[in-house]
């Protein structure tokens, strides 16, 4: 069965998600603070961590930042319902999703299924001939996963380039926030999307803003859209 570790300092949400998981099969430690998280983490193979990111010692996203210079075990946050640029930065970090504080445990045990899945299992990337999406000027290579722009690069972050990608591949169809939530965090994305919103942001800050060009528009009370 596959083993957790819960790093989390309030030793009540700690006590309670180690029961239910406990209950569910799964193998659980629990670490409350940063630094014996971060030790726990290095020195042991987890299946998956719970990673909360107001931690005494060491930040929880210092935590991440750290162990992902070593490691690729699955994370998913744990954050405060306002916290929209720390699930941003965390999920630039490395983190694979995140959950806002309060969750029902049914939510978290079903991110936890779908991480534990996504990881046993990545996507296997199909061998196709170059594959580029162009729009505005803007071409979007999903083999090299690289963006330029006139033949000018941009830099992304791979939440930046999975949500860009949505949108290109599906021209004047409008995506919901939900539906680029899934495109950037993984298939069946349950749970809030306003993450969406910052990515768009970013996106436009890199593209838009700096080449002049009006890729995105934004669809009012539904979704995003790159018109041709
Ligand atoms: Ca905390």
């Amino acid at each position: 069965m596959a083993r957790i570790l819960v790093v989390e300092d309030e030793a009540k949400i700690a006590r309670f998600v180690e029961l239910e998981l406990s209950h569910e099969g799964y193998e659980v430690d629990k670490a409350e603070d940063g630094r014996a998280g971060l030790e726990l983490a290095l020195s042991t193979d987890y299946d998956l961590i719970l990673l909360d990111i107001m931690l005494p010692q060491i930040s929880g996203m210092e935590v991440l930042r750290r162990l992902r210079r070593e490691k690729d075990t699955p994370v998913i946050l744990l954050t405060a319902r306002d916290a929209v640029m720390d699930k941003v930065a965390g999920l630039d970090a490395g983190a694979d999703d995140y959950i806002t504080k309060p969750f029902a445990i049914e939510e978290l045990l079903a991110r936890i299924r779908v991480a534990l899945k996504r990881h046993a299992a990545p996507a296997t990337s199909a061998a196709i001939a170059t594959n580029a999406l162009t729009a505005h000027g803007v071409t979007l290579d999903v083999d090299r996963h690289e963006v330029t722009v006139e033949g000018a690069p941009v830099e992304l972050t791979n939440r930046e380039f999975e949500i860009l990608h949505a949108l290109m591949a599906n021209p004047n169809i409008v995506q919901t926030r939900e539906a680029l939530a899934s495109a950037a965090l993984g298939y069946d994305y349950i749970g809030e999307s306003n993450v969406i919103d910052v990515y768009i942001r970013q996106l436009r800050s890199k593209i838009d803003d700096r080449f002049g060009i009006k890729l995105i528009t934004t669809v009012r009370g539904v979704g995003y859209v790159i018109r041709d």
